[in-house]
């Protein structure tokens, strides 16, 4: 039993940046590196595995081979359930918005998209778009993009480094430019793009738009508030719930000397280091970890530590 050390896979979108190379130390051979998907089975792009002996297999077929990695939780969707991302905006990502699970398995044959964003970095004035600012029809909501005055009725939202969003499917979003994130989400690449700042793609033809789509799935009311929760100590670790829904547990995890984890066959693990270098010992294995890394926690590991200072996030289904 060991702990699988991941590949991310890179994404040049029109709007990233280069911070992921610079800051992350990522090597790829793309200009921008927009996205890094850090933990993914997904088609799009799958994680292959660059340690022991399932080196160079994707995820995908490595936990095909071994369902139990998935653990009691992990198993009971049909497919693998999360996709965890960091996002360099350079620029501004078009407004958008993702289906739900019902609307998304029936139209595009795949999950819908809910989601949550842990904001790691940004700009002094860096601010995204949260939902509406109130109600408005549907019949607003296809005018204003019509004549060009959507962003007037959006909710803009000032972000600092450690703020927490949940995106529920349905609810309208965008990233503003400056801002560096995890993005923690459901196994789901369907966007429907409302309104792109109207710009072009790499082709020079503007960027597809599905605006019938958007306007049958999107919350018309404005975006509720998500609480904020207290930090507390737990086996050697500062922990902070970030986001707890029926796809994803996800906490902040921020180690000082050495902390323990226990993979009891709940779940599987993925700890992302966002800060600082860590050693992680699982059994008779020890694996480095510095800013950047993503592992895979099978979920029937058992007990393991990590030690170093550093600052990661932590990832479960619960
Ligand atoms: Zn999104």
């Amino acid at each position: 039993m060991y702990i699988l050390k991941l590949n991310p896979v890179f994404k040049d979108y029109i709007w990233g940046g280069t911070k992921l190379r610079d800051e992350y130390g990522f090597k790829s051979d793309l200009d921008k590196l927009a996205e890094g998907w850090m933990l993914s089975c997904h088609k799009d792009g799958e994680n292959t595995v660059c340690n022991g002996e399932f080196s160079g297999k994707t995820l995908t077929e490595i936990i095909n081979a071994n369902p139990d990695f998935l653990g009691e939780n992990g198993k009971k969707f049909e497919y693998f359930p999360i996709l965890i991302k960091l996002i360099d905006a350079k620029n501004d990502l078009s407004v958008q918005v993702h289906p739900d699970n019902e609307y998304a398995m029936r139209v595009e044959n795949e999950y819908g998209k809910t989601e949550c964003w842990y904001i790691l970095d940004c700009d002094e004035d860096a601010e995204l778009i949260y939902g509406f600012n109130r109600e408005i029809s549907s019949d607003e909501f296809r005018k204003r993009i019509a004549d060009n005055t959507f962003l007037e009725t959006v909710n803009k939202v000032k972000v600092k480094k450690g703020d927490l969003f949940f995106i529920e499917a349905g609810t309208l979003h965008a990233i503003g430019k400056g801002i560096l994130l995890a993005e923690i989400q459901q196994n789901s690449n369907t966007t429907y793009r409302i309104y792109d700042y109207g710009r072009v793609g790499a082709d020079g033809k503007p960027r597809e738009l599905h605006i019938d789509k958007a306007v049958e799935v999107t919350d018309l009311c404005p975006a509720k508030p998500y609480p904020v929760t207290e930090a507390f100590e737990e086996n050697g670790a500062v922990k902070r719930l970030l986001s707890k829904c029926e796809y994803f547990t996800v906490y902040s995890v921020d180690v000082a000397e050495k902390a323990c984890f226990n993979a009891d066959g709940t779940s599987f693990h993925n700890v992302l280091i966002l800060e600082g270098n860590a050693e992680l010992v699982c059994g008779d294995t020890t694996l480095s970890l510095k800013k950047g890394d993503s592992v895979f926690v099978p979920a029937n590991c058992g007990e393991y530590t990590i030690a170093g200072s550093f600052k990661s996030v932590f990832t479960r289904i619960d």
